[in-house]
């Protein structure tokens, strides 16, 4: 027999821990009032893990008012307190690193290995980077620039940030939404995608048992119509920060600009792999796999077009293929498994449309198939590649969003660049050689926000991540991403003490300070 909501309570018990509601407003949980309900179902059985209230209008706006409110007092505190709430906030991540990583493997079907020593460790590590990086905001020097001035830079917290996340890194989008946002002084309200709410709760929660201030962290669930078109079009929201597809980031552009914020998108992916003929072939073949299959290719960064120099097309599709036949579907608690279900079962069929689509015009070498057996009952399907698909065909152009990597070849340099270049994306790329000169000059002519060289997938807390072109403009993580959770003032002290200054002849009509004489 169904029984809702308890279903999966030895893995992470969601209903048992949500059961105030999974809203997170002024410091406390509470229930969306939006008179309807969403149900988080685990991916890898279709049970169900949790069944809330969806955030609406009302809630929006009473998060808003929270962050409001919260907002004097946090952008008054010192860097050196931001700097110690942040560090108590990750020693509590730390100690409840277990929780965050059953939960975040339960409501997404990520292998628990994939939490634990990629999504929790990440986060922690981002967390006590900002606790750092909270004390070095930076600027110009102070100087006398014109002369007769002293000008200085301060650089100011926005206020109110509204954040909008998706579901494929729940956590990770989280804390990169959250933590430079409020190490710079701002709050912060965030949608996590309805489909994921279960770590962002809980990363709010950590925030208030680690003293941060209540209203610096609202977390609101709701749709993206209701609750996210809402709070990007909120007047008491002065900024938005989005991450998701780049048709969703669209529209959230035009409500943003309609109501003159300030606008960070990170948007989706399409990351070439361009592996040269004089590679270490085992190491490019390693490398597709593991950057092509990571989190079940739901991955805004991960290999999706891998182009190969001719002389090694057919041996890099054939050792490819190979590779991926070995990775092991299966339950994401279990200890064997390396690849768990898609993040729902409509996911799942749209990445089955894109290849049966492409059954037509190009070669399925491995995959393409769901499994049968125990695993049909979850969103599973086979890791995939495709081969021989034409340049302009949309396995090659779009966002498919799951296992599944298209392999084409090239002849000479130019041709490998132009193509990898060749989509409206421009997010992450990664170039495979062991000539320097080549592998520089790919890291110069790939238009995008990351280029690997040998490596495909690694992020640091030290280092931007941000697209070009259609996929976003604004940096995530770093001390770069203080630039978008900060304005800059120019203060302008007149240092000269005259009543007449020199720049008034341009409005007197004479030499002013002759005249003042
Ligand atoms: P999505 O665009 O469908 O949804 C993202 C978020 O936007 C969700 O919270 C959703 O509820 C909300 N939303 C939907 N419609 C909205 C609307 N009209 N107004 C306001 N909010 C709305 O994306 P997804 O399917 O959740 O995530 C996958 C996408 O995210 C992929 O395209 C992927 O490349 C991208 N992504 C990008 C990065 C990056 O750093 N560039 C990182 C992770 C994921």
């Amino acid at each position: 027999m169904h029984n809702p909501g308890n279903a999966t309570p030895d893995r992470f018990p969601a209903q048992e821990r949500f059961e105030e509601g999974a809203q997170f407003i002024a410091g406390r949980p509470a229930r969306g009032t939006s008179g309807r309900t969403h149900t988080v179902v685990d991916p890898a059985s279709g049970e169900e893990v949790l069944r809330y209230e969806l955030a609406g209008t009302d809630d929006v706006d009473r998060a808003v008012a929270a962050a409001r409110e919260a907002f004097p007092g946090w952008a008054a505190t010192t860097p050196g307190e931001r700097s110690d709430a942040l560090h108590r906030f990750a020693a509590v991540l730390a100690d409840r690193a277990e929780d965050f990583a059953r939960a975040e493997s339960l409501q997404c079907g990520k292998p628990l290995k994939l939490s634990r020593e990629f999504d929790v460790p990440g986060t922690i590590d981002n967390t006590a980077f900002f606790a750092g990086a909270a004390r070095h905001l930076q600027g110009q020097s102070a100087g006398e620039y014109s002369g007769d001035h002293t000008s200085y830079i301060r650089r100011e917290p926005i206020g109110v940030v509204g954040s909008i996340a998706p579901w494929n890194y729940p956590l990770q989008m989280a804390a990169w939404k959250v933590l430079p946002a409020i190490a710079a002084g701002n709050t912060v309200v965030l949608k996590p995608a309805e489909l994921t709410p279960l770590t962002s709760l809980l990363f709010a929660q950590a925030a208030t048992d680690a003293g941060i201030p209540d209203g610096v962290i609202n977390i609101v669930t709701g749709t993206g119509r209701e609750a996210g078109e809402h709070l990007v079009g909120h007047p008491d929201v002065a900024m938005t920060s989005f991450t998701g597809s780049t048709a969703v980031g669209k529209r959230v552009a035009e409500i943003a600009t309609a109501t003159v914020k300030r606008l960070h998108l990170e948007l989706g992916g399409k990351a070439p792999f361009v592996v040269f003929d004089d590679v270490d072939l085992e190491a490019a073949a390693h490398g597709a796999v593991a950057g092509a299959l990571i989190n079940t290719g739901q991955d805004c960064t991960a290999a999706t077009r891998a182009y190969v120099q001719r002389p090694l097309y057919d041996a890099f599709v054939e050792r490819t293929a190979g590779l991926m036949e070995t990775v092991r579907l299966g339950d994401p608690f279990a200890a064997g498994t390396d690849l768990g279900p898609l993040i729902s079962h409509g996911q799942r069929d749209r990445v089955a449309g894109f290849v049966d689509r492409a059954r037509a015009y190009a070669r399925v070498v491995t995959g393409g198939e769901a499994p049968e057996g125990e695993l049909a009952k979850g969103a599973y399907y086979r890791p995939t590649l495709i081969a021989d698909a034409p340049q302009d065909s949309e396995v090659v152009q779009s966002e498919i969003f799951g296992p599944v990597l298209v392999v084409l070849p090239f002849d000479t340099d130019d041709e490998g660049l132009a193509l990898a270049n060749d989509t409206p994306y421009g997010l992450a790329a990664s170039a495979w050689s062991r000539d320097v000169y080549r592998a520089n000059r790919a890291t110069r002519e790939i238009k995008a926000g990351c280029v690997w060289v040998n490596d495909h997938i690694p992020i640091i807390s030290e280092m931007p991540h941000g697209g070009y072109k259609s996929s976003g403009c604004g940096k995530d993580m770093s001390a770069y991403s203080f630039e978008e959770y900060t304005q800059i003032k120019h203060v302008m002290f007149d240092n000269t003490a005259v009543a007449a200054k020199d720049w008034h002849r341009t409005v007197f009509g004479t030499d002013s300070r002759l005249q003042a004489a």
